[in-house]
C-alpha cells in the first residue's frame, strides 16, 4: 500500500469509536450458488453477522456515530425511520449497550398496522421508547416531512432534562447531532477489514453488490475502493429511490467522507453506480420474484436473505449474472447487510 493510503488508514484509527460489532465478518463462497448460475465465482461478506441485536449494517455505522454521541455528552439518542426499521433496532440495542436511552419515531403503513413483530417487538424489548406515527404517503428520508413528529420528541426530552443526539434515518446524511459522515466512516473501515481478507483469499473482486437505501453503505465501500482497490466496481440496488435521487445522496456523504479523511478529491459522477429497476412496487413491497430469490438463497447454500433490502440486491446481482454483466471466471461480492427480523412479518408473502 501507497505512502497515501497507510496515512488514510492512520487518520481511520484516530476517530472515536466505540466497539459494538462482531468483527471482522466472515468472507464465505457461495459454491452452489455460483455452480448453479454456471460463474460467476460469488462471495458473500456476512455483516448480516456483525452481532448486536441480530446483526446487520447498521453496527459499523453505531461504532462511529454513538462515539460521538457521548463525545457530545448525549444520554438519549432520539432517531426515525419505517417501523420495520433495522437501523432503529441496532441503534436500540446499542443504546442499550451503551447505557443510553433510545427513543424512536416509527411510521408505520399498511401491512404493520398493529402488529408487534419483527424489529418492531425487537425494538420494545431492547427498552427503546417507541413512538408510532402514520407515515401517511410521508418519505421518512426527508427531514421536513418527519420533522413535525420527531421535533415534540425532541422537546419533551430536553425537558425531563434529557441530552439529546439527533441521530438521522439511518445513519447516512450528516444532519442533526451528526455533523460528520459518521456512517459511512463505518463502510470505509468494513473496506479495509474486506481487502485485507481478500489478500489472505487471494482473491480480486471485480464488482461488489449491495443493497442501497440511505447512501452511506455505498458512499463508505465507494471511498474505501477508490483508496485501496479502484480496479473494484460498486453497484448499489436500490430498496426506494430512483438513481438519481440516491446516487446524489451516496456521491454528496462520498464527498464529506473523502473531507474527513483530509483528501481533496472528490468522486467523479461515473463511479457511482445505482441501479434502480428492481426497487418494484416501492420499499417495503416484495414481490413474489424478490420472494423466490429468497428461497433460493435460502435452499442452495441455507443463507436468510430479507424481504426489504438483501433480497432485493440479490435479485438484482442474479439478474445481472443472466444478462452477462460478469465473466465466468472473475469473481463477485455480495454484502450481506442484515435486516433477517423483517422475515417474520412478511410470513404471508413468503408462503410461510
Ligand atoms: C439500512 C440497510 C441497508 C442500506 O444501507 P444504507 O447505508 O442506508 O444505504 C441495506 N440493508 C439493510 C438490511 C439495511 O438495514
Amino acid at each position: 500500500m501507497g505512502f497515501d493510503t497507510t496515512a488514510v488508514l492512520e487518520r481511520l484509527a484516530a476517530f472515536p469509536r466505540v466497539p459494538l460489532a462482531h468483527l471482522p465478518t466472515p468472507l464465505e463462497r457461495l459454491e452452489n450458488l455460483s455452480a448453479r448460475l454456471g460463474g460467476p465465482r460469488i462471495w458473500v461478506k456476512r455483516d448480516d453477522a456483525t452481532g448486536l441485536a441480530f446483526g446487520g449494517n447498521k453496527a459499523r455505522k453505531l461504532e462511529f456515530i454513538l462515539a460521538d454521541a457521548q463525545a457530545q455528552g448525549a444520554d438519549t439518542v432520539v432517531t426515525w425511520a419505517g417501523i420495520q426499521s433495522n437501523w432503529c433496532r441496532q441503534t436500540a440495542a446499542a443504546a442499550a449497550r451503551l447505557g443510553m436511552r433510545a427513543v424512536l419515531v416509527l411510521f408505520h403503513k399498511p401491512p404493520f398496522e398493529g402488529a408487534v413483530d419483527g424489529n418492531l417487538l425487537l425494538d420494545r424489548m431492547l427498552g427503546a421508547e417507541v413512538h408510532i406515527v402514520p407515515a401517511e404517503g410521508r418519505r421518512t428520508m426527508a427531514w421536513e416531512e418527519v420533522a413535525e413528529w420527531v421535533e415534540p420528541v425532541v422537546a419533551a426530552e430536553e425537558a425531563a432534562g434529557r441530552k439529546v443526539y439527533i441521530a438521522p434515518v439511518g445513519g447516512s446524511m450528516p444532519d442533526g447531532s451528526m455533523q460528520e459522515p459518521w456512517g459511512a466512516l463505518g463502510y470505509l473501515e468494513a473496506w479495509r477489514e474486506l481487502h485485507e481478507q481478500a489478500k489472505e483469499r487471494d482473491v480480486r473482486f471485480v464488482t461488489v453488490v449491495h443493497a442501497t437505501g440511505s447512501g452511506a453503505t455505498q458512499a463508505g465501500l465507494l471511498v474505501g475502493a477508490r483508496i485501496m482497490d479502484p480496479q473494484t466496481r460498486i453497484i448499489g440496488v436500490s430498496v426506494s429511490e430512483d438513481a438519481a435521487t440516491l446516487g446524489g445522496w451516496v456521491r454528496t456523504i462520498a464527498d464529506r467522507t473523502l473531507g474527513l479523511i483530509g483528501r481533496e478529491e472528490q468522486v467523479r459522477k461515473d463511479e457511482i453506480d445505482v441501479r434502480d429497476t428492481y426497487v418494484g412496487a416501492g420499499y417495503g413491497h416484495m414481490s413474489s420474484e424478490v420472494a423466490e430469490t429468497l428461497r433460493l438463497l435460502a435452499s442452495t447454500e441455507g443463507l436468510l436473505l430479507d424481504p426489504v433490502y438483501t433480497g432485493k440486491a440479490m435479485t438484482g446481482l442474479l439478474d445481472m449474472v443472466r444478462q452477462g454483466e460478469f465473466a465466468a471466471d472473475s469473481d463477485v461480492l455480495f454484502v450481506h447487510t442484515g435486516g433477517t427480523p423483517a422475515l417474520f412479518p412478511y410470513r404471508d408473502d413468503l408462503g410461510g
